[in-house]
């Protein structure tokens, strides 16, 4: 399970329970979201340049339904092999279903993506869900191409821009441990 992590800024993003289309109160919301600057998320600084587009379609009328969120959003973090800073374009669709508290049909499933709210509430707060969704959607691991070929781990240079030239395997902790393990093996 990823790290949880509270969403830090203030986003009204409530939904009327029981819409009244002809008020007005429509079933499809959309949304552009403040964003912090940074977030830390497994192990990786993530730069947060833009905001969180974020459109929420809900199922239908009913004390009972879908929403289905679906967001994008620019960001960039290091290659976490050569370091390179690398752009990002972060987005997904998630859907969460919203119950009162007392229906308890739906909890028989025990979804994570079943969310209570009071039953004598108007309107659900949709800000945890999008940012839950935002934040599992960050890569775990940042890559600036499939094949990165990262930084020799003697001299630091960019193995991606040719070959520095260094004697790696000396400096392999794989190849040390296999020496360690196999002290038979000659060394010419
Ligand atoms: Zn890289
Ligand atoms: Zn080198």
């Amino acid at each position: 399970m990823p790290e949880k992590h509270l969403h830090p800024v203030d986003w009204n993003t409530r939904i009327p329970i029981d819409p009244n289309p002809a008020a007005g109160e429509p079933f499809l919301t959309c949304w552009s979201l403040e964003l912090p600057d940074t977030l830390e998320y497994s192990g990786q600084v993530f730069m947060l340049p833009g905001k969180l587009e974020v459109r929420a379609e809900r199922s239908s009328e009913g004390r009972s339904f879908w929403v289905e969120i679906t967001f994008s959003s620019k960001a960039s973090s290091a290659c976490s092999r050569c370091l390179k800073e690398t752009p990002l374009e972060i987005g997904g669709s998630f859907r969460y279903f919203y119950t009162p508290s007392a229906d308890d049909d739906r909890q028989a499933a025990d979804d994570e993506m079943t969310v209570a709210y009071p039953p004598d509430a108007v309107e659900v707060d949709l800000s945890e869900q999008i940012w839950e969704s935002f934040v599992v959607s960050l890569p775990e691991k940042v890559l600036c191409r499939d094949k990165c070929a990262g930084l020799c781990p003697v001299c630091g240079a960019d193995l991606n821009l040719g070959s520095c030239g260094c004697q790696k395997a000396a400096y392999d902790p794989r190849m040390q441990a296999l020496k360690d393990i196999l002290p038979d093996v000659s060394e010419d």
